[in-house]
């Protein structure tokens, strides 16, 4: 398990709702299952996990960076953002 500053870090993919708006996914090895997050960020985040493990320490999402589409996602969100600027 990879951590940073003592706090796990979860593999996660970017994704786009159909009607817009951005979230992850990464991936949990504690309960075997995925957890989504709002947004495309990759800051210290509370747990989702319904096991014990992580919930006082959170994790981070870490953006998957050989997912192709995660890459291609994270631009498009990139632009969103500038043009909203
Ligand atoms: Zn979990």
């Amino acid at each position: 398990m990879r951590r940073r500053n003592g706090v796990p870090v979860l593999l996660a993919t970017a994704h786009r709702y159909k009607g817009g708006g951005y979230y992850m996914k990464a991936w949990c090895p504690m309960c075997a299952g995925y957890h989504t997050h709002g947004g495309i960020d990759q800051s210290h985040r509370a747990s989702h996990c319904w096991t014990d493990v992580y919930k006082r320490t959170g994790y981070y999402l870490k953006l998957d960076p050989d997912d192709p589409e995660t890459a291609e996602i994270v631009k498009l969100y990139r632009k969103e953002q500038r043009a909203r600027d």
